[in-house]
């Protein structure tokens, strides 16, 4: 006997009954990109694995071990992306698009792969939508992206269960006098720190202050603070970004631990944290990242930008029951035919509706079957109502009206009346 097939741990099917959730999701936030004027891209879900490990940075969690590489068929390395922002400054460089100095708006949504531990909304397959801007280097646009999100959580009804995290990183120079500071402090207590955290002081020592350890949190106590390093222009720059926060009258904390697990960042970073999940608690990051572009071989261009992910995104929804009831009906009307004739005239007939009502959602039944059958799949369908077609109500040019959820009595209504029927009790949201 053969083995049951599984999917792969970690990498989940979206069953049909989680699909307009999604679906609601994705188009909420596609909507509300729509109204900043952002702009769609779609890039490949494979890059070379050299893109992401010059972009990423060699001593993250990302490229150190939890990015999905293999060698094709012609002994290239080749990567299943593990993040889209590589892959977008990738694009952008290869066609041009922030050429003379060209301010792009961009959005992207799809599967990204990291090999981590599977758990409550942390799988090896999940989704982002993410954001990019190019060209624009002043807190305004950090503060746009912040205030589109904000927006979108009030959208989305979940704007109390969610609070802003800010930090500024500063100029790399900043960063490089901050990290020898920080690497003297934490030597000086090398003894005190735990054994991930000695090994990231040599690798990648900002990390350190990432550290869920609770020795090494409180060693972090007393550690020179990145705040205290700022050159005057991030400075400045995070000045600004609060100001306006503060005038849209958006709430935020900010945490001078926030180093985010990317190499490129620097200036603002920002996540959107919940504690409704548990420990996978961040449900959007993103900040600024004006060396990337140069540092991927193109000229020197800011830019910024967020990722949020769709399943924490999604169980939040669940989780405070924002799940709106109108995206669970799939079906509207389902149309049973009985007879041969029944059903050519059923096939014309259900046509003719689809041209004359926009947005209906009519299921015709397949596969013949007795009244009883039929009606039963027009219940299990969630339709409203029931359309009935026999010998008699063909003979009369009208069908059998039936209101499946107890709002009233059936009735027949004559062929040339029932778009417009259809259009008042269907299709009103
Ligand atoms: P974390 O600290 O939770 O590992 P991260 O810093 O690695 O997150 P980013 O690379 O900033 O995450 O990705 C942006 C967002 O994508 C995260 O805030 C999160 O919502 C989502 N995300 C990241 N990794 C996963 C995953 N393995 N499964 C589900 N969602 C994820
Ligand atoms: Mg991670």
């Amino acid at each position: 006997m053969s083995k049951t097939l599984q999917a792969i741990r970690g990498m989940n099917d979206i069953l049909p009954e989680q699909t307009p959730l999604w679906r609601y999701f994705e188009g909420t936030v596609a909507g509300l990109l729509d109204g900043y004027g952002y702009r769609q891209i779609r890039m490949p879900i494979v890059e070379f694995t050299d893109l992401f490990k010059r972009s990423i940075g060699e001593v993250t969690d990302i490229v150190e071990k939890e990015m999905y590489t293999f060698e094709d068929r012609n002994g290239d390395s080749l990567t299943l992306r593990p993040e889209g922002t590589a892959a977008c400054v990738r694009a952008v460089l290869e066609h041009g698009l922030s050429g003379g100095g060209q301010v792009q708006k961009l959005w992207y949504m799809g599967p990204m792969f990291r090999h981590e531990r599977p758990q409550k909304g942390r799988y090896r397959q999940f989704h982002q939508i993410g954001l990019e801007v190019f060209n624009l280097d002043g807190p305004d646009i950090d503060a746009e992206l912040i205030v589109l999100t904000w927006r979108l959580w009030k959208l989305l009804g979940i704007r109390d269960a969610v609070t802003l995290e800010l930090n500024s990183l500063g100029t790399s120079e900043a960063r490089g006098r901050y990290r020898e500071a920080l690497v003297e402090f934490l030597t000086a207590h090398l003894d005190q720190i735990d054994e991930d955290s000695q090994r990231r002081l040599k690798t990648n020592p900002l990390r350190v202050l990432d550290t869920k350890h609770p020795e090494t949190q409180a060693v972090l106590v007393n550690a020179p603070k990145l705040a205290d390093y700022l050159d005057e222009e991030s400075r400045v720059h995070f000045e600004g970004l609060k100001a306006r926060l503060d005038a849209a009258g958006i709430p935020y904390v900010i945490n001078p631990k926030l180093v985010r697990g990317l190499d490129y960042y620097s200036k603002t970073v920002f996540e959107w944290v919940t504690d409704k999940l548990g420990a996978q608690g961040t449900v959007c990051a993103g900040g600024r990242y004006d060396g990337l572009v140069e540092q991927m071989g193109g000229k020197p261009t800011p830019g910024v930008g967020f990722a949020m992910g769709i399943e924490r995104l999604i169980l939040l929804l669940e989780t405070l029951e924002q799940v709106p009831e109108s995206i669970a009906r799939q079906v509207d009307v389902y149309l049973c035919a009985f007879g041969e004739q029944a059903e050519l005239a059923g096939l014309t007939l259900a046509e003719r509706l689809r041209d004359q009502v926009p947005g209906l959602r009519l299921m015709v039944n397949a596969g013949a079957g007795s009244f009883k059958s039929q009606f039963k799949k027009a219940d299990k369908s969630g339709a409203l109502y029931a359309l009935i077609l026999g010998d008699d109500e063909l003979a009369q040019q009208v069908v059998g009206f039936k209101p499946l959820r107890g709002q009233g009595e059936q009735q027949n209504i004559a062929w040339s009346a029932l778009a417009d029927h259809l259009a008042t009790c269907v299709v009103q949201d």
